[in-house]
């Protein structure tokens, strides 16, 4: 389980997250909802040990995270995979794969082919320069590179952002897949219907504050998320 417990971060004098308590289940998919500046993406890396916070406590498997540095988290089994995260354009499928098996916390050879079995297309495409993989492939080998550290906690960063309807269609598909993993996913998204539709849980952040949680059946039913998120 994570456990995010009265957290605040500032840029400067500017508060980015103040007093947010959080908690994602082992083995959930847990969303996290805002707009823009909500906060979300300074979570996230506050959580990867990137940013450090002015107060409060986070938490992985009852192991203190703030005690580590950024480069001990890949080793905890903690994966992040950041907003706008694209792949390697000049390399092939496999060398960028390998590029996320450098600080694996498994056994690379397992790694590989758990990927290969999630992504088919990925082992087709081995010697293919990632940058002639269509847009969708190309998420899809972003988000398999970050697997290949063999996360137990997954933290993802608007994986959607940026691509074509079609596309998003997609990688909802694969993020929906990996939830029959034994994996634990934090995902930040503004698509909130799609998140929704794939989540177990959910929190609503504004202004660097916890609005709302719930399951996606209840974040529906919230006015405020309907309003702001949903459109009706
Ligand atoms: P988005 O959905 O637009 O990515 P977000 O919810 O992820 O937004 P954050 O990126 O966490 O929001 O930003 C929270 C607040 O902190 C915003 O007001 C943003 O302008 C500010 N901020 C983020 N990064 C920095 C930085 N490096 N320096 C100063 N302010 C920052």
């Amino acid at each position: 389980m994570l456990e995010i417990e009265d957290l605040t971060v500032s840029y400067g004098d500017m508060k980015a997250i103040e007093d947010l308590s959080l908690t994602v289940e082992s083995g959930s998919l847990t969303i996290m909802l805002g707009s823009n500046g909500a906060g979300k993406t300074t979570c996230l890396k506050t959580i990867s040990r990137l940013l450090e916070p002015d107060a409060g406590r986070i938490a992985w498997e009852g192991d203190d995270l703030l005690t580590y540095e950024a480069w001990e988290i890949p080793g905890l089994g903690i994966a992040h995979i950041p907003e706008g995260s694209r792949v390697f354009p000049e390399m092939t499928v496999m060398e960028n794969l390998m590029i996320g098996a450098d600080s694996a916390h498994g056994d690379v050879d397992s790694s590989l082919a758990w990927v290969h079995d999630l992504f088919p297309v990925l082992e087709e495409r081995s010697e293919q320069v990632a940058q002639t993989l269509s847009g969708g492939e190309q998420q899809m080998l972003a988000i398999a590179r970050g697997l290949m550290l063999d996360p137990d906690l997954l933290l993802m960063d608007e994986p959607s952002l940026g691509l074509a309807p079609s596309i998003v269609a997609d990688v909802f598909e694969m993020i929906d897949e990996l939830r029959t993993e034994d994996i634990t996913i934090l995902l930040v998204e503004q698509n909130a219907s799609r998140a929704l539709s794939v989540a177990d849980y959910g929190y609503v952040l504004e202004a660097g504050r916890l609005v709302v949680q719930g399951d996606p059946d209840e974040l529906r039913e919230e006015e405020a998320v309907r309003q702001a998120y949903l459109g009706h």
